[in-house]
């Protein structure tokens, strides 16, 4: 059936329009708050994501000569039609990922989806005129690469995709995406919601796992990948593109630490330090994983966090009421569990959670923090990416900041204080692509973002991010 005549702003419409075509190969897909069956998705080929880029690659010339004023005018109308979609596509992240649709959930997600493709068709990528004297004339420009690759991990599906798609498409590349295995409707609904808006093989859709993702990056007719994912495919697809010599952007996991300084009022910061550790559940690139509290107010602000994160509610995501959901699969429920129980047979004391109700439907793992954890526990060191919080106690801030530094990983950290002058003398001192103060994880369309060390380099967003998808050409003479 053909998507236009489906109305893409019901929840039924919108899967209908995303369903597998009558008798090609799918499979299932499963609510991790219920395990019920909510849709199917199509099973791909190496020679599907072959027509895809060759798809993409036709359609480029035509989309880069547009223009970029005709460009942006497209993205702020498929900005429109995601806002006119945004319950449809709240309900299928919610229902797939298992994010509440309040709260920072999949209402906001798919908000963030329509935000940041009119701030992409809003941002100015002017030629910058670098010598203009009696040396000599140079301008520097930037061009459109051709077909960029995009790679998406399943905990913001949608507004990840959204993050890599617009600045692409701004810049006149065309794109071909590849959804999480795990989130494959939210890649497709948010996909065929902006298509409506583009020529045909602008933004094309590819489904599958890894094997997929690696023939995708490895076509030589990729001019750029941008990744969001895990560190250990972020090399993957380094050493898959080798050969092309492939621009990248790899956004890969972080362990993003938070220090709390002596000065800092317990009450105050205990909102804040929740959203910052368990926004959707924990699963969240940047998000607040080991938390360091001076011990003069280590107790302060143990119970201010343990009583505010009691009263969140956690259930299925689309129940109105709840704010946290399950864990979007079971290897990543293990993952947490696993954590948590060794840090339990260490001799932490967990203070709230810690205790899955095993026989519950769903990928449940209950709100959980941990204090007086080694710092060396593998519940600090390794990334739980879940609803599990390691506090750990400190003297001395310059031990708090060599902790903060020491993994291999530096994404996004914080730091939480009274003075805001003396946190930014010790945000100085943190090895990461972002330190928040009195915050953690808050985005923001024009401010870029990226990681550094293991944590992957690139920077997405802005006129930064709108470079990363373009290669500069020197006009010189
Ligand atoms: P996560 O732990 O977030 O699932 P992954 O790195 O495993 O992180 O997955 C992120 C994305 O990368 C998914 O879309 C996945 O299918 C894709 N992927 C996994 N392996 C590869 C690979 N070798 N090449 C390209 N993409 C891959």
């Amino acid at each position: 059936m053909e998507s236009t005549q489906l109305d893409l702003t019901t929840y039924e419409g919108l899967l209908a329009a995303i369903a597998p075509a009558e008798g090609a190969p799918s499979r299932e897909v499963t609510d991790p708050a219920t395990g019920e069956v909510i849709g199917l998705v199509p099973v791909q080929t190496p020679a599907d994501v072959d027509a895809a880029i060759t798809r993409a690659e036709a359609a480029q010339p035509a989309w880069e000569a547009l223009g970029h004023e005709e460009r942006s005018a497209a993205l702020l109308r498929a900005a429109d039609a995601v806002e006119r979609s945004a319950e449809a596509l709240a309900r299928i992240s919610s229902r797939e990922s298992g994010k509440p649709l309040n709260g920072p959930g999949a209402r906001f997600e798919a908000g963030a989806c329509a935000i940041w493709l009119r701030t992409a068709a809003a941002t100015q990528l002017d030629p910058q005129v670098v010598v203009d004297d009696e040396s000599g004339h140079a301008v520097l420009h930037y061009r459109a690469i051709g077909v960029v690759g995009a790679i998406t991990p399943w905990n913001w599906p949608m507004m990840i995709a959204v993050w890599q798609i617009a600045p692409s498409l701004r810049m006149g590349n065309t794109v071909v995406i590849k959804p999480s295995e795990y989130t494959t409707l939210c890649g497709l609904a948010i996909a065929a919601v902006i298509n409506q808006e583009l020529p045909e093989g602008v933004l094309e859709v590819v489904t599958g796992a890894g094997d997929i993702g690696g023939v995708l990056t490895a076509d030589p007719r990729i001019g750029k990948v941008m990744f969001t994912g895990s560190t250990a495919t972020g090399k993957r697809i380094i050493g898959a593109t080798a050969d092309n010599l492939t621009r990248l952007t790899l956004e890969l996991g972080g362990n993003d630490p938070g220090i709390v300084l002596p000065d800092a009022d317990p009450k105050a910061i205990a909102e804040g330090l929740f959203w910052g550790a368990f926004i959707n559940t924990g699963q969240t690139c940047a998000a607040l994983k080991r938390l360091y509290v001076h011990d003069s107010i280590y107790d302060a602000v143990v119970d201010e966090l343990a009583a505010f994160a009691a009263a969140i509610p956690m259930g299925p995501g689309v129940e109105e009421q709840n704010l946290l959901g399950p864990l979007q699969n079971a290897k990543q429920r293990e993952i947490v569990a696993k954590l948590v129980d060794e840090a339990k047979a260490s001799g932490a004391r967990v203070v709230l959670g810690g205790e899955p109700d095993a026989d519950a439907p769903g990928y449940f793992y209950p709100t959980t923090i941990v204090a007086d954890v080694d710092p060396s526990n593998p519940l600090v060191v390794e990334e739980q990416f879940g609803p599990a919080l390691p506090v750990i106690r400190y003297s001395d801030v310059d031990e708090a900041i060599a902790e903060a530094n020491r993994l291999n990983v530096g994404l996004g950290s914080s730091v939480w204080s009274s003075d805001p002058a003396r946190a930014r003398e010790v945000a100085a001192r943190i090895k990461a692509g972002t330190t928040w103060i009195n915050a953690h994880g808050a985005l923001h369309p024009i401010v870029p973002f990226g990681g550094v060390k293991g944590s992957g380099y690139g920077l997405e967003f802005g006129p930064e991010g709108l470079k990363a998808v373009a290669y500069p050409h020197v006009i010189n003479g």
